[in-house]
């Protein structure tokens, strides 16, 4: 008899918890059964199991307990190899998540240990040639003929009914079988491209990576934009993989870096395995057991894909290592690049992060040699950098000038249409209007569940909440004071679109915002669009900013800068220079030299001043200064404890227990807050935070743990967070 140890997730679980339950065969640990759970039949993950030589009836006596049998187990082999397992650990203490969490965000759908789901394999039905026999009727001889010389398609290839085919198959001339197949999303893009020979500076940074060849380092490499790093990313792995080894590249969202998809499947074709969220979960279940089953030698995905069950991985790549979306914002909350550098470890093999305008904490590692530093300050082929001009806004309005666009780059945005070149316009402001207020009263209409305005949409004609999805109908009357003076404050994206169609007519322009690119396929179709040059304006917000090459694009203008600075976040100046730095970079990537304007109200500031130049390591250090004096990273480490809950008290409550609490065990520690966050309700919850400031972390874990532990069974949640990138 076997005592298995059982993963469950339910609400009334505790998490971590483990269940017993009984097997009269051996289950290897990893694999999902089906079990009984209260009055329910639901799905959990075998963490252990013991052997027993003791009868249930025993087992019941001494422990007082009621042992079940499981129902059935699902699978055939442990969902995971044994270097995930191990890394669903680390993922667990490292984020303090409960294992199941873990587990849960490192699988695909259908595997994910709570599903109940069917796998959901593809089959089809493909036709195999046996041998030449006589057969009863003329046609089914002369479709054997057929079958002859087109063997081994699949069975919609044929131009005759099954019922033919099943004859033929009953008299033993041919055999109908069933065969797993792969639904590939990529199928469409197969051209090889060639390569390009490298230039002397990208080869000095291959080289210096390849000498890392065959053991764990992390690589900085920073390039500026253009400057050809995915070039060497596509050499470095087409060595590793002719080493007979494995690639692992990551991008901040695919749906945003198609072109970094599109790189790597037009020179590797099959061997690339794509792992994304838009893939429908049958594609992603596909590309998942291509990976398993070793078809793949590549895989680009976004950060989920860090977990890819890739075997004898030769080379990580993360690239635009500075974008947030590498941290995921859901437990188990988790750096990419952190579970990227134990799988380099596990692996021994080189890492890079690759980037422009790498973060601070990374390029700090790099000064103090803790990561290898690669630099390409050059664009390929000379190509200069964009020259960037600032247009101060305030002497805009003391012309009385008040349009969202400036004389000058309304004059250059006519200048590249009549030249036929493309433009690309940055607001970082999706909606039409930023919130309504009534003229009357001064009140502005709130999202009923969060502390934020409502942002106006004309297109439908609704108020939506950009935090929790709430939306309405759009009111012009004043639900306080029922005054008939709304007005509409603040630029988004839909706004300046309509303006800038009324001032050019017979421009065409593409908006590119989450909200004109929710349905699937739609990114793809509208950047095709705008690279086959049948659209002359590309508007959009910071999702243009990354990855995008148009080689037509001579102008770029930012049409308001201020908005990412003003933001109350410690990476306020880190984010506006990569965002500015990013797009300005879409400008002048072909044989036209290409310009910039960026509209600000701050133009003196020391990052538009650095944006301007191009110059990262003044930016570097001069925002150094600033962390060193506020003490932020990287000068230290942040963990940020929130504490929400429904009831505002109860919450203020824990909160300033858990201060006197975290004082008393971390001594060493500098705890600010707890301060209400910067929402402080959403979704109806009230919302405190602490934010730690660690520079060594003795003791650390162990104390929040306990913390976690007591408010496991309250009524307030709290949710510690390592290396916060938002805390809003
Ligand atoms: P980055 O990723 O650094 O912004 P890219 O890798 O997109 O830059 O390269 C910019 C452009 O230069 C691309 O069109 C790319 O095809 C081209 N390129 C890169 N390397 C070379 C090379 N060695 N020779 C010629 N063109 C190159
Ligand atoms: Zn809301």
């Amino acid at each position: 008899m076997y005592i298995l140890k059982v993963l469950v997730e339910h609400p009334i679980a505790r998490l971590d918890m483990t269940f017993d339950y009984l097997s009269n065969h051996y289950v290897e640990p990893g694999c999902r059964v089906k079990i009984r759970f209260g009055h329910q039949h639901i799905v959990g993950y075998v963490d252990d199991i013991e052997e027993s030589m003791k009868t249930k009836e025993q087992l019941e006596k001494e422990s007082g307990f009621t042992y079940h049998f499981i129902q059935d187990v699902i699978d055939e082999k442990p969902l995971l190899n044994q270097e995930l397992e191990e890394l669903s650990h680390f993922l667990s203490k490292q984020t303090l998540s409960p294992r199941m969490a873990c587990l849960q965000c490192m699988l695909p759908p259908q595997l994910k240990p709570a599903s109940q789901k069917h796998t959901g394999i593809k089959y089809e039905r493909y036709v195999h040639f046996i041998q030449d026999i006589p057969l009863k009727t003329a046609k089914q001889q002369a479709a054997l003929e057929y079958i002859k010389k087109h063997d081994d398609l699949s069975l919609n290839n044929y131009p005759f009914s099954l019922t033919i085919l099943n004859n033929i198959e009953k008299q033993g001339a041919i055999e109908i079988i069933k065969k797993e197949v792969y639904r590939d999303p990529y199928l469409h893009d197969e051209i090889i491209e060639k390569e390009y020979p490298l230039t002397p500076q990208q080869q000095r940074v291959v080289h210096d990576i390849l000498n890392a060849y065959d053991h764990y380092e992390t690589f900085l490499l920073h390039g500026v934009t253009g400057s050809g790093k995915t070039e060497v990313y596509l050499h470095l792995s087409r060595f590793v993989i002719a080493h007979q080894k494995t690639v692992l590249m990551l991008v901040p969202e695919i749906a945003l870096t198609p072109m970094m998809v599109q790189a790597f499947k037009r020179r590797f074709g099959k061997e690339v395995a794509i792992l994304h969220s838009k893939l429908s979960e049958g594609e992603r279940y596909d590309e998942y057991r291509r990976i398993v089953a070793k078809d793949v030698k590549i895989v680009v995905g976004a950060r989920s894909a860090v977990f890819a069950p890739l075997e004898n991985i030769g080379l990580i790549i993360i690239d635009e290592e500075h974008d947030a979306s590498y941290k995921q914002e859901s437990p188990p909350r988790y750096l990419t690049s952190q579970i990227a550098r134990k799988r380099g470890q596990y692996h021994h093999c080189p890492v890079i992060l690759g980037s422009a305008t790498p973060s601070l904490e990374s390029y700090s590692r790099a000064l103090k040699g803790i990561y290898h530093l690669c630099e390409l300050p050059e664009r390929i082929n000379q190509n200069e950098l964009p020259e960037i001009e600032l247009i101060d806004m305030v002497e805009e309005m003391k012309h009385r000038r008040y349009g969202p666009l400036c004389q000058k780059m309304e004059e250059a945005i006519e200048d590249r249409l009549a030249k036929k070149e493309q433009v690309m316009l940055l607001l970082n402001k999706r909606g039409y209007s930023t919130f309504l207020k009534c003229q009357d009263c001064q009140s502005v209409i709130k999202c009923p569940h969060c502390d934020v305005t409502l942002t106006y949409h004309k297109e439908s004609q609704s108020l939506k909440c950009h935090y929790c999805h709430y939306s309405q109908e759009a009111t012009m009357i004043c639900p306080q004071c029922h005054g008939h003076h709304m007005k509409m404050i603040g630029t988004g994206t839909q706004k300046i679109e309509e303006y800038i169609q009324s001032r050019f007519l017979n421009a065409r322009i593409i908006r590119y915002d989450v909200d004109s690119t929710s349905r699937k396929g739609v990114h793809e179709k509208l950047l095709e669009q705008f690279e086959n040059q049948e659209a002359d304006i590309l508007l959009g917000t910071q999702m243009i900013a990354k990855g995008l090459h148009f080689e037509n694009v001579t102008f770029v203008g930012v049409i308001n800068a201020d908005i990412s600075l003003n933001i109350p976040d410690f990476r306020a100046n880190e984010r506006t220079f990569q965002l500015l730095e990013q797009v300005s970079g879409r400008s002048g990537r072909g044989k036209k030299k290409g310009s910039v304007m960026i509209q600000t109200y701050n133009p003196d500031h020391f990052v538009l001043q650095c944006v301007q130049h191009h110059d990262y390591h003044k930016f570097y250090q001069e925002e150094m200064k600033l962390r060193q004096l506020a003490h932020y990273p990287p000068y230290c480490y942040l963990v940020s404890i929130l504490i929400q809950g429904k009831n505002e008290n109860e919450v203020a409550q824990s909160a300033r227990d858990i201060k006197v609490y975290l004082q008393k065990q971390l001594n060493h520690v500098a705890i600010l807050g707890p301060a209400p966050s910067m929402i402080y309700k959403l979704n109806d919850d009230y919302r405190q935070r602490l934010t730690l400031k660690i520079v060594e972390t003795k003791n650390l874990y162990p104390v929040l743990e306990r913390m976690n532990d007591f408010y496991k069974k309250r009524k307030v949640n709290v949710i510690c967070d390592f290396h916060p990138y938002t805390m809003i």
